[in-house]
């Protein structure tokens, strides 16, 4: 009932999630409305440390790493990532796979010195040099508005800078080469306000002293992300939707889920016979966001007013990419993926 909805904005919440919040938000363990929930209590200091410990277990996270939460969304980390990181002289390599790269590249650029590297420039003999020292490689696991996933993530001379923001928890990662991992929480955690760092310990300690004091990660490491008042609402569905995931069996669960729901909707592309056309070639795809176009391009606002009627909502592609654009986070339910591969089909036999 109410249709189902395939925006990248903002991942749905499981009916057990919005079950446990709205009861929460009249009385939490036995207290008053987690809406007014105090920072300051014991009981917010006991839902932020279950909420690091499940994202620790759940990411298979090894010691050394500090779990802060911040405010300011993925789009603020795109300054203060180089703005806590490099001090006054690093340098940042970036690496360009599609939109969302682009963007955090642009705003570091703005703050340091960054050098620009294709996807597959980790593969040639001589990575590019530099004069400042690089201090960390920047990438985007997964380009939202592009639907391309680096499959894993790369091995690098340098720390890994990774935004998770659009399939944190949806797949599992390797740790090894992991400097720093951010996303912000409304598409994997629940509700926006949450921005989620990780940060390995010996990365700590160069910020640029004009830096904002709530915005310093050593500072917010020491005060246990309690510097000031943090988003303490987000944290907590963050906690409930990370204890769904927990129950519906992790990361391991998740990613069966998003592989074989991703492989369901590239093979209807793929098998369409040229009706469809998939814009990521198979080793890149994303399996969150399959994005495809149809080859009769005329038919796309009929596609997406039809799929309207059939209760199927936010199909459009990203603004600066067009076409059209599945999304399927770990709270997508699994009628909206049966629905849309019905609507697929239909759609091609009448206008196929
Ligand atoms: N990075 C990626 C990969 C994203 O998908 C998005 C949002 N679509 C952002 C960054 C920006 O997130 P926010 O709006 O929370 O700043």
């Amino acid at each position: 009932a109410g249709g189902h909805r395939f925006s990248a904005a903002a991942g749905p919440l499981p009916p057990d999630v919005v079950d446990e919040v709205a009861e929460a938000c009249r009385s939490w363990r036995g207290g008053g409305s987690v809406l007014s929930l105090p920072f300051i209590s014991e009981a917010f200091r006991e839902l932020q440390h279950e909420t690091q410990a499940r994202l620790r277990r759940l990411l298979g996270l090894p010691p050394g790493y500090q779990v802060l939460f911040m405010q300011g969304g993925a789009s603020a980390q795109f300054a203060l990532v180089p703005l806590n990181l490099l001090g006054l002289d690093g340098a940042a390599a970036h690496l360009d796979t599609g939109h969302w790269s682009r963007r955090a590249a642009a705003e570091a650029a703005r703050h340091a010195r960054v050098v620009t590297l294709r996807h597959d420039a980790l593969d040639e003999p001589a990575p590019p040099r530099e004069t400042s020292p690089v201090a960390y490689l920047h990438l985007t696991s997964n380009e939202t508005a592009d639907g391309w996933q680096w499959p894993r993530l790369p091995t690098s001379p340098w720390p890994l800078v990774v935004d998770m923001s659009s399939d944190l928890l949806t797949r599992a990662i390797d740790c090894t080469g992991l400097g720093l991992l951010y996303a912000s929480a409304q598409k994997a955690l629940g509700v926006p306000g949450l921005t989620l760092v990780i940060v390995r310990d010996d990365l700590l300690g160069r910020a640029r002293p004009s830096l904002p004091g709530v915005m310093n990660y050593t500072a917010l490491a020491a005060a246990d992300s309690r510097l000031n008042t943090p988003p303490v609402f987000a944290i907590f569905v963050a906690h409930a939707m990370l204890g769904w995931i927990e129950r519906q069996g992790g990361v391991p669960a998740m990613a069966r889920t998003a592989a074989r729901r991703s492989h369901a909707v590239y093979q209807a592309l793929d098998t369409s016979g040229g009706f469809y056309r998939p814009q990521v070639g198979p080793a890149w795809r994303s399996s969150v966001h399959p994005c495809f176009g149809l080859a009769e391009r005329a038919l796309t606002p009929r596609f997406l007013e039809q799929a309207r009627a059939a209760g199927l909502f936010d199909l459009q592609g990203h603004p600066d990419v067009g076409g059209l654009r599945v999304s399927l986070y770990n709270g997508t339910p699994e009628a909206a993926v049966s629905a849309l591969l019905s609507f697929l089909q239909e759609f091609q036999r009448t206008h196929g």
